[in-house]
């Protein structure tokens, strides 16, 4: 007998796409030390997840972008199989991760991304054997009952209406909560969809807009333009969605913000009488609200935006894919009182419900405000059926209702709270070193878990009396090479990271600031942890200053 745990034995055999080794692919491994190696990868993955990660994801910083390039350049499918199934595990976790990124490292603070439950992987695999397809009910049957009941968990955390409410449209074929889409772009495109086209429907004439076009609909209701207003903070996919469909994102209008990066409700209101005065073929499609900034974590005064929009009859969409889940916290969640008088809601899964990649919903205040971008299809989605499809950008798609069905089941929103309140208390106490640091300048407050500060050395801070224009310009010049500087050789030096933006000051408002940014989400980092990635960046400074000009150069990326 062939002795199968011989690795040369493995792979010296000449590998064939044949129909016997096709049908083996669709039920078992090739043979049984292909078995033995996906078990080993696997028990680690499923059962230690924590030092999987550590051991084996982002461990090689030596090798560049560029040199991965020149490794993946092979645009030709093999003809023939090149690879047993345990080989590719192998590369996949000794040739690949390596070069991946731990965004589970508690000392990577940077981004929305991060450490995920170890049983997220488990649903995730269970929904992946699964396989359903939430596009239709002949495909995926009771996926489409569990995700109108999850829409409609969320729906109530954040809309509160009565149980009967509830009762009403939670498995209602006629109406719909929210729909489950790719992320949060998606579920802002979708809100601005329904936004664009109950605007224009409401123009009393019997054009469809979705059956005739923007044009159309534009000259019945005549006018000639529609603006979305947001704060200057907006997370860029509402540009997109502008673009996408039709209202052209030059004519999303950034409005200003106060010192905490906070929509400012008197600019608003100027802006809206403006447009009333100056422009009446101007309509405006929509007021966006962000509860949590991509940058800031700033949450706009959300209910003035709506009773601004309930006296002006606009739609009023709240951006809250970072900050919905803020909700779940009894010890924060009035920071986003006002989000229940909204029209629609976008929340991300993938943020912090931390669900595996990726998750966006959006849910709406009235169930039958999806009614406007309704399709059918011969083969499916016919009118009266379950069919998710029906009102829904995407088409295709994960049973990732599955997945947060289960998380609220297992975490509890008293589990949720706890991670929020973490976060959030980090935040505070990050800001509390960062302001009594000499060298130090907190340049945005954390009004939920995320805040922007930089280095600022007393000789160098641009805001003292007493020097000459020039030489405050030269000071934030350096001030930004400095900071960039000290982002990137952390970065590069692979064991932290936190993120870089620009904001414009209040003391600099003709200036873009730059300015490292935090986002603390993950429950194994401490405040140990943030002050080692100070002081890391602290030794950078110090090295960069001792070498005048040569230490900035290169800052430019
Ligand atoms: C993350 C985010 C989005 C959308 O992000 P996706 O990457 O598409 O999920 C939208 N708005 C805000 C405020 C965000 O933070």
């Amino acid at each position: 007998m062939m002795n199968s745990s011989d690795p040369a034995t493995v792979s010296t055999k000449r590998l064939v796409a044949d129909w016997t080794a096709l049908m083996r692919t669709f039920i078992q491994p090739e043979d049984a030390a292909t078995r033995r190696r996906l078990l080993k990868y696997m028990e680690q993955i499923l059962f230690g997840l924590q030092n999987f990660l550590q051991d084996h994801v982002g461990i090689t910083e030596a090798v560049s972008l560029l040199d991965l390039a020149n490794r993946h350049m092979n645009s030709q499918i093999p003809e023939m199989p090149e690879k047993k199934l345990a080989d590719v595990i192998t590369d996949l976790i000794e040739d690949i991760a390596p070069h991946a990124v731990n965004v589970a490292s508690p000392y990577f603070v940077g981004h929305m991304t991060s450490a995920i439950p170890f049983f997220m992987i488990h649903l995730k695999t269970i929904v992946a054997a699964l396989n359903q397809n939430a596009v239709k009910v002949e495909t995926s049957k009771v996926v489409s009952v569990v995700e109108k009941q999850v829409l409609a968990r969320l729906h109530r955390l954040t809309f509160g209406k009565e149980a009967a409410f509830y009762r009403e449209h939670v498995q209602s074929v006629h109406t719909t909560l929210g729909s489950f889409v790719e992320d949060g772009t998606l579920a802002n495109l979708t809100a601005l969809w329904v936004a664009r086209n109950r605007l224009l429907a409401a123009a009393d004439t019997p054009v469809d807009i979705e059956a005739d076009g923007l044009a159309a609909a534009f000259r019945k209701a005549g006018i000639a333009r529609c603006v979305v207003l947001v704060s200057r903070m907006a997370h860029y996919s509402l540009q997109k969605a502008a673009g996408i469909l039709g209202i052209g994102h030059r004519n999303v209008i950034p409005i200003d913000t106060d010192a905490a990066y906070r929509l400012d409700m008197i600019s608003l209101k100027r802006t809206v009488a403006d447009l009333h005065r100056n422009a009446p073929d101007t309509r405006v499609l929509a007021v966006v609200g962000i509860a949590g900034t991509t940058e800031t974590g700033s949450v706009d005064p959300l209910a003035a935006l709506a009773a601004l929009c309930r006296e002006h009859h606009i739609h009023f969409h709240v951006d809250a894919a970072w900050g919905g889940p803020t909700l779940m916290s009894p010890r924060y969640r009035h920071l986003l009182s006002g989000i229940a008088a909204a029209d629609s809601v976008t929340i991300d899964g993938h943020k912090q419900f931390y669900m595996p990649m990726a998750c966006g919903m959006v849910l709406f205040n009235d169930p039958a405000a999806m009614d406007c971008v309704a399709y059918h299809a011969r083969y499916i989605n016919r009118p009266g059926s379950v069919d998710l499809g029906i009102k829904s950008l995407s088409g295709s798609r994960e049973a990732v209702s599955l997945i947060l069905d289960s998380a609220l089941n297992i975490m509890g929103s008293r589990g949720y709270a706890l991670l929020i309140d973490h976060g959030v208390g980090l935040a505070a106490a990050l800001a509390t070193v960062i302001q009594g640091h000499p060298d130090l300048e907190l340049t945005s407050p954390p009004a939920l878990n995320i805040l922007t500060y930089r280095w600022c050395p007393a000789d160098l801070d641009p805001r003292c009396d007493g020097i000459t224009p020039e030489e405050r310009a030269r000071r934030i010049d350096i001030l930004n090479g400095l900071n960039e500087r000290v982002q990137r050789l952390q970065r590069e030096a692979g064991k932290s990271f936190v993120s870089r933006t620009t904001l414009r000051l209040p003391a600099f408002p003709d200036h873009e600031t730059v300015v490292l940014r935090c986002v603390l989400m993950n429950p194994l980092t401490t405040m140990d942890i943030l002050k080692e990635i100070i002081d890391e960046q602290q030794s950078l400074v110090v090295r960069i200053l001792s070498k005048g000009a040569a230490g900035l150069a290169g800052a430019q990326t």
